[in-house]
This record gives structure tokens, sequence and C-alpha cells, in this order.
């Protein structure tokens, strides 16, 4: 970091004690424990944990099996609902999911551990690399998935189940999307997004080609003259502004850029953080990188959203994670100007409050922090910039592609899914169903006959 940002630094806390705070937020069960756990279940019929979880894994089904011991058969059923279930075990919110729709969840009992328990059925196929999958004969069909993130992953993987020919083109060195590059560390360790897409990619008939971005590298008009079908999961490759001024000093931040870089780096101790950190948001991104630059040694952390608790896209799960681990959170509020010269010295806010049709206004109340990094996490959009050219034939609304219900956008043979469709709702798990909607769609518009 230059000179003139002296409070932002590199091994604030030793390394003994980062690697403490970036171990696993929600250490696996036990087998005791898990087996305890799965007798809690009523096996409901109907299960509401069901319904509520969007990839509709059988949730009693999974459960069962390892009350009878049947872990193999366990990992099945969830992974054959959801993909990537062994990451979903450890990122979904499953307190606004399946643990919210639990019929324990009532006073004077607690939901099962729903989350804890699909982790501990699928973590030895991850941990054995052990093949639950296969393919059907080749099809001579062939599909381009744009994007390695969570829904061109889950797309890619049933289509090769389907036997067609895959080819994933990607714009970063690593598949994974923000699983990879975008999700706190201490929620998935031990490189475990990697070797979920290891295992993904070992059913074969995935080509990877990494590098490879839409608008910069290739165009949708070439992909179509090469490909059956195409699919996009390209996620939301821009942050979207505060635009308010000194936005541009350095020492603001894009999260999760930062994000990234902690996720990536080998020893957390290298990297920068400042003293006082103010993070603008409030979804996951706002909780992941504020809890992060505390485990990093920041003295002072505060986030600061511009509507109240009950509003915010992060859960109260993780906004009492992020206090318990000593992060400020200051509602009703958003953000005026920064200060600084060289660098960002601190941040102006004025207090908000919602009139009779919740309409967001400014009460006039004004309030100073003090900053040497400032995280903007208040939401993502397409990049127009690099796709300006390829999104001027898709529609879109509010910065998102529109598709229909199988994921089918206005281009004939274009299907997307994930964050960057209208109605992504920054889940792994919705965008893992998304990719899985569409393949059943490429399938059928390829030729598969019904339910092929
Ligand atoms: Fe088991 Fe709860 Fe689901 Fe019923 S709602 S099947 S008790 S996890």
């Amino acid at each position: 970091m230059s000179d003139k940002q002296p409070n932002i630094q590199p091994g604030r806390l030793d390394k003994e004690t980062v690697e403490s705070n970036f171990s696993d937020l929600h250490p696996p069960l036990q087998s005791s424990e898990a087996r305890i756990e799965a007798e809690r279940c009523y096996f409901c019929f109907d299960a509401p944990c069901t319904t509520a979880c969007p990839t509709g894994i059988d949730i009693p089904g999974f459960i069962q099996k390892i009350s009878s011991n049947n872990l193999r058969g366990s990992a099945l059923t969830i992974l054959t609902e959801n993909i990537m279930g062994g990451m979903c075990a450890r990122v979904c919110p499953t307190e606004i999911l399946c643990e919210d729709a639990c019929v324990r969840n009532i006073p004077g009992d607690k939901p099962i551990e729903i989350g804890l328990l699909q982790r501990y059925a699928t973590d030895p196929i991850f941990e054995n690399n052990t093949p639950l999958f296969t393919r059907k004969a080749p099809t001579g069909k062939h599909v381009a998935v744009v994007g390695g993130g969570p829904a061109g992953l889950a797309c890619a993987h049933r289509l090769a189940m389907l036997g067609h020919a895959v080819v994933i083109f990607n714009q970063d060195k690593k598949l994974g999307g923000l699983n990879e590059y975008g999700i706190a560390a201490y929620k998935t360790v031990n490189d475990f997004a990697q070797r979920e897409v290891d295992w993904i990619l070992s059913i074969e008939g995935i080509e990877v080609k990494t590098d490879m971005a839409l608008g910069t590298n290739f165009t949708l008009n070439e992909l179509s003259e090469e490909y059956d079908g195409i699919f996009l999961g390209i996620g939301l490759g821009s942050v979207n502004k505060l635009d308010i001024p000194g936005e541009d000093l350095p020492g603001v931040e894009n999260a999760i850029d930062y994000i990234g870089k902690i996720r990536q780096s080998k020893d957390k101790t290298t990297i920068p953080v400042g003293k006082n950190v103010v993070v603008v948001g409030g979804g996951m991104t706002a909780i992941d990188i504020a809890v992060q630059s505390k485990h990093l040694g920041s003295s002072a952390v505060t986030i600061v959203y511009r509507r109240g608790p009950k509003q915010m896209g992060a859960s109260t799960f993780e906004q009492k994670l992020a206090q318990t681990n000593g992060v400020s959170i200051r509602y009703w509020a958003q953000p005026l100007r920064l200060h600084g010269k060289n660098n960002v010295t601190g941040i102006e806010f004025e207090t908000t409050t919602v009139d009779q049709n919740n309409s967001l206004s400014v009460s006039g109340d004004k309030f100073h922090l003090n900053a040497d990094i400032v995280f903007k996490a208040i939401g993502q959009t397409l990049d127009n910039q690099k796709l300006g050219q390829e999104l001027s034939n898709l529609a879109t609304k509010r910065g998102k592609i529109i598709v229909d219900q199988t994921q089918a956008t206005s281009i004939p043979s274009v299907w997307a899914g994930g964050d960057c469709v209208l109605g992504g709702d920054d889940l792994t798990v919705s965008a893992v169903q998304h990719g899985k909607i569409a393949a059943t769609a490429i399938d059928r518009a390829l030729g598969a006959p019904p339910n092929g």
C-alpha cells in the first residue's frame, strides 16, 4: 500500500490468529451427532423443508438414509437435485429456506440442522472423488456454456449427463464463479470450491476454455454458428456505483473484488486492511467483507445500510454473525459524500426514513465515520461496457437478462441463468436450479424425447 495510506496495512494480526479466524464457520458434524440429529426428523409427508428448497431436494429422504447409514444413497438424493449440494450445505442461508420451513422450527424446539446434515452426507463424495453419475451415449449435439459459475456448471453437468458435448467458456482462470471468488473464505475452507468443480467435471464430456470472456474473446454470433445451443451464466461483472462525490479516491474499493483477493491469497496476513473500515450495503457481500476485515485485524468496522434490519438482504443469522464478530451495523442511513484529499479518510451519511408508501427519503440528520477503506457492496449489474454489443440483441430489464420459465432468452437457442437474469437472487442454490431447468429445456430443444 502507498505511503499516502499508512492506515492500510497487511499483517495486523499474527498468522496463527488469522488462520484461526478463517477456520470453518460451521465445523462438520461427527457421525454420532449426525445420527442423533437425523433421528430428530419427523420425515414429514409433503415436507415443507423440501418445498422451501429452490432445488427441491428430497430432504426427509436424504435424512432417512443418514439414519440407516446409507451415506452414498443420501448424497445421491441430494446431488441428483443439486449438483452443488456440497457448497450449498456450506453457504445456503438455510435459516430463511429449509430450516425456516422445518416443522420443528417452533418456540421451545429447534429446526433440524439440514445444512449440516447435507454436508455430512456429501463430504465423503468429494473427499474420495466418488463418481455418482454417468453419461448417456453421445447425442452428437454441442452446447456452449458461457460462464463457469454455479449456473453454468449445473447446466453443463446435466447436459453432459444427457450425452451432449459441452464447452464451458470461463473468463477467469478457475471455475466456480462467486463460489471461488465472491464468498467469505471461512465459509468454504480447504479449497472446497475447486474440489467440487473437479468432481463435477469428472463426469467427462465437458471441455473447459479459460480466459475467454464474452464480448472480448468471442461473440454470441460466433458461438451460434458453431454450437446447437448456448447457455449464458455470465454473472454480473460490474459493481453499482455510489454516485457521490469522492468515489474515485484511493481507498474506495469494490467489496466483491477484495473478497476475491482474500480468497485467492495463500497467506492472508499479506492482505492490506484498514484500521477503520466502512462498508456500504446490506447483502451477504457486505457481511462477508466486514467480517473478514475484522478477521484480518481492522479496529473498527461499520456496515451502513439505508433501510432496517428486516429489509437487509443479509439474513438475521448473517447480521448477528457480523455483530458477534465486532462489526457495528448502522441502519437507516445513506452515503452523502466521501472525504479525503489523496485518499479516503471518511464518509458522511444522512439518515433515512420511509413514508407510508415505503418510499425512502432522507430525514436531514448527518453523521461522519472515519474510514481508511470504504467498501462498496450495493449490488452488481451486467457489465455493459464489456458486453454492450452482445447485450444489444438480448431483452433486458433493470440491467438483467429477461428469461421465461425455461430460462430461454429473447434470442432463439440461447438460455440464461444465475445472477445475470431478472429474478436471480444472488444465491448459489437458485443459480443451480436455473442451470438445471435450462439444461432440460436445451435437451428438449435439441430433439431429446420428453423425459429423455
Ligand atoms: Fe424433517 Fe423438518 Fe423437513 Fe419435517 S420439515 S421432514 S422434521 S427437516
